[in-house]
């Protein structure tokens, strides 16, 4: 019998319609699906968790669609860096991104041509065994596109090694106005859950399950028919269509094992280990059938630009897109006076300069929103933040405590558990920022999250011992990595030498 549940977390800030979050808009929702070749992309080698890959280009170099132009140092926690347009190489230098964060980019000027490495081309990606698998992904440069980026090579391996049972898809994209999730869906409902089945096979899962908001009737049914065209070839999984409430933060992993296993995770606990599940977002997917059946790397993604002062706008654009070329192609946006805002209105950073801040593989909303400045006023006691905060804290509290330097109360009353998801500052009548102080302090919760994966990418280097002559200099990184060949280290007559560092090849 199907499962008629709802599941959901108490609490959260009820979006009804991500697209209608303030109810106010004057515009027409229309969701568009758009594709942008921009003039030019900036290519930081930091858009995940870990630490920056390293430029293999020079300025001058032609690079073309598919190339790898930045790859991790030997032992890093890091992911390679493609390009997605094909043209030159104009300038590598430091660029500061809107979360602060210094990396070397690669600034590449489009020539227009579409000119695409021969690499790039289909394969019979069930063939794969787990290993290749994950090989072909973790050189595909993919990391987690809903949230923090962490690589999803090193995500998949640590499931494997926690052997889980329940491999979860994440279409519960729930930040206001971001409907890119949905429009992978949409689009593309065959490589989500082709790339979905793909991955279970390989961390050994034996349940491949689909998260869902219960309203988003047409992306539901966009699966079932999916799941219906290919269940014969993965006979080996059971499927399955799990309903959520609509609210946000839903999909946070934490909060999925409350609502799913009714497990209350701690910051240190992961949902491997503890539920024996683990869980990706629909994005992901998407782009790792693309990398297993076309060996196409992470070089594009989907991205809403939308908000309460634009209309429903969603762009397929090659990473590294700067957001001033969105922007012209959103034509209904007021850059005069509006906040553009790197992220969803909630937890998202405003952009200061467009021109110089790109997409990267974890933008999955660039959003316009009207200005409105709440005058800052001492703490009303009025209880909205308790009452919409998903972890049932008091953030207010807390704020208190933390702003005394009482930092042991303020762990005591649970403040580690925060998720930073900005819900109690989008409440607050007081224009108090709660979030910032809140969340970083909970902080360190996600540290021990990355430690727990950096065993695995280091398990990794010890299993591939062709590391070296894997990254091939013009072609793509994919190409040891071919139909069902189980010994799959071609050796590489040009290694590429490291820029930074004179002996070391790659
Ligand atoms: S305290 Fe943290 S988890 Fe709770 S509402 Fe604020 S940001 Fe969200
Ligand atoms: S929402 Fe703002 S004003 Fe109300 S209790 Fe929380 S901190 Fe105080």
């Amino acid at each position: 019998m199907a499962d008629r549940r709802r599941y959901s977390f108490y609490r959260g800030l009820f979006t009804g319609d991500v697209l209608n979050f303030s109810k106010r808009s004057p515009f027409v929702k229309e969701i568009m699906f758009e594709r942008i070749y921009p003039s030019k992309i900036i290519l930081p080698m930091k858009m995940h968790s870990g630490v920056p890959a390293v430029p293999t280009v020079k300025v001058g170099d032609y690079v073309r669609i598919g190339q790898c132009v930045g790859v991790p140092e030997k032992g890093s926690f890091s992911v390679p860096v493609h390009s997605g347009i094909s043209g030159k190489v104009s300038d590598i230098s430091d660029l500061r991104l809107p979360n602060g964060i210094l990396t070397p980019a690669v600034t590449i000027v489009n020539d227009m041509k579409r000119t695409r490495l021969d690499s790039v081309r289909p394969r019979s990606a069930l063939k794969l065994s787990a290993r290749e698998a994950i090989g072909v992904i973790r050189d595909a440069g993919i990391c987690g596109m809903g949230g923090e980026g962490l690589p999803t090579a090193a995500k998949l391996k640590r499931a494997r090694t926690e052997v889980v049972k329940d491999f979860l898809v994440n279409c519960l994209q729930s930040e206001p106005y971001a409907t890119s999730d949905l429009v992978a869906i949409t689009e593309y409902p065959d490589y989500v859950v082709l790339g979905a089945c793909a991955c279970a096979r390989a961390v050994g899962a034996s349940r491949c399950l689909f998260l869902i908001s219960e309203y988003r009737k047409e992306q539901r049914q966009s699966i079932a028919n999916s799941i219906e065209r290919i269940k014969d070839d993965f006979r080996d999984l059971e499927f399955d269509i799990k309903l959520f409430r609509e609210r946000f933060p839903q999909g946070y992993y934490r909060l999925v094992a409350r609502a799913l296993y009714g497990k209350n995770l701690t910051a240190d606990e992961t949902l491997e280990k503890s539920c024996k599940a683990v869980l990706f977002n629909c994005s992901t997917m998407l782009a790792c059938w693309e990398a297993l059946s076309d060996n196409i790397p992470m070089m594009s993604r989907i991205v809403s630009v939308s908000g309460d002062a634009s209309g429903g706008h969603n762009m397929l654009v090659p990473i590294g897109t700067p957001v001033s070329e969105l922007l012209l192609n959103a034509q209904d946006i007021n850059n005069g006076s509006d906040r553009i805002v790197w992220g969803n209105c909630l937890t998202g950073i405003e952009i200061k300069d467009p021109e110089r801040t790109p997409v990267v593989k974890t933008t999955s909303v660039i959003s316009v929103v009207r200005r409105v400045e709440i005058p800052r006023t001492p703490c009303i006691h009025c209880g909205l933040c308790s009452e919409c905060c998903p972890m049932n804290l008091s953030p207010n509290t807390i704020y208190e405590m933390l702003n005394q330097g009482l930092k042991q109360k303020a762990a005591e009353e649970g403040a580690r558990d925060c998720i930073a998801c900005g819900s109690c500052s989008y409440v607050c009548p007081a224009g108090i920022n709660l979030t910032t102080a809140i969340a970083s302090f909970a902080g360190e919760g996600r540290i021990i999250e990355v430690n727990s994966l950096l065993d695995n990418s280091n398990a990794e280097d010890r299993d591939y011992e062709d590391y070296k002559t894997r990254y091939i200099g013009e072609a793509s990184l994919l190409e040891d990595y071919s139909d069902g060949d189980e010994d799959s280290g071609k050796s590489s007559p040009d290694a590429i030498k490291l820029p930074f560092e004179k002996d070391k090849e790659v």
